[in-house]
């Protein structure tokens, strides 16, 4: 039997597109999976174990039902990787903890809503420990194969933690600020290389806040172009679960510096995901 670490893939609600990314990584992958057994992967094979070292476990849950089946993976596994916005954050479905569960099921099942089950979208970490978060919607590909290499080497990852205008800048990229959209970078945890910014688009927000978002600097900005409370929030809300912290940034990020009392300290958000 080898003795090469077992690697396994599971997967609760969200899109596979984590997934999907990971199996068209190509070369760079096949030459870190030598090192590896695949036991588990429904995306990519038929055959399934129950003994894996590492899970990388994709999708947030959505169902108190699915907690027993997470559970289960973490008593299994040595190490346990989000992988993804929807399992390190909750992901873009998290918007639905908005709304009544009740008038959500109804709306997309009519009268056979209460077949379905649904609840509170969260994050894996709200149930279970995690390992190493790879953040991203969908993850960078790069990033896997560097968090595997790490995880084999048995040595820590550190997960990015500056702003992606930190990376967008770093790269010469144009501002879209000044071409009239409003952009999340200033207080998005970096990683992606800036990648929609690179394309001329907006950065959504989709691996989350940094730990410490300078919110006085996405506030100088914002109120530099004039954006509303609604449009801030709006965006803020697509991916982190945790709504009530972010609409507090929202807010603090879209308060008029001149309300702010002369000498307070600059308003921290915290550490947050
Ligand atoms: S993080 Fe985005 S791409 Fe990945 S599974 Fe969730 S919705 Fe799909
Ligand atoms: S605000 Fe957006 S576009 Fe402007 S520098 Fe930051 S990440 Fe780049
Ligand atoms: S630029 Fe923003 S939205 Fe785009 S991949 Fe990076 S973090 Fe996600």
């Amino acid at each position: 039997m080898s003795n090469k670490p077992r690697v396994a893939f599971f997967d609760f609600a969200c899109c596979e597109g984590c997934q999907l990314t990971v199996l068209s990584i190509g070369e760079p992958l096949i030459e870190v999976l030598k090192h590896v057994d695949i036991v588990t992967w429904r995306e990519a094979m038929s055959e399934k174990s129950d003994e894996f070292d590492i899970a990388f476990i994709e999708g947030s849950i959505t169902r108190d039902s699915d907690v027993p089946r997470l559970k289960r993976i973490r008593e299994k596994a040595r190490l346990v990787v989000a992988l993804g916005s929807c399992a390190a954050l909750g992901g873009p479905h998290v918007s639905a903890n908005r709304f009544e569960t009740s008038e959500l099921l109804e709306l997309a099942y009519g009268n056979k809503a209460e077949q379905y089950e649904a609840g509170e979208v969260r994050p894996i970490s709200a149930e279970i420990e995690v390992d190493v978060p790879i953040y991203g919607c969908p993850i960078n590909a790069s990033e896997f194969v560097l968090v595997l290499k790490h995880l084999l080497l048995g040595r820590p990852y550190r997960v990015p933690n500056e702003a992606v205008c930190y990376e967008c800048k770093l790269n010469g990229y144009e501002c879209v600020f000044d071409k009239g959209m409003i952009c999340l970078g200033p207080v998005t945890r970096c990683g992606c290389n800036a990648i929609c910014t690179s394309r001329g688009h907006r950065c959504f927000g989709c691996r989350g806040l940094v730990d410490d978002p300078n919110v006085d600097a996405a506030r100088d900005v914002l109120e530099e172009h004039d954006y509303s409370l609604d449009e801030i929030i709006g965006m803020f809300q697509i991916y982190s679960h945790r709504a009530p912290r972010v609409q507090q940034l929202a807010e603090a990020a879209a308060e008029p510096q001149k309300k702010r009392s002369k000498g307070s300290e600059p308003w921290r958000f915290g550490s947050t995901t």
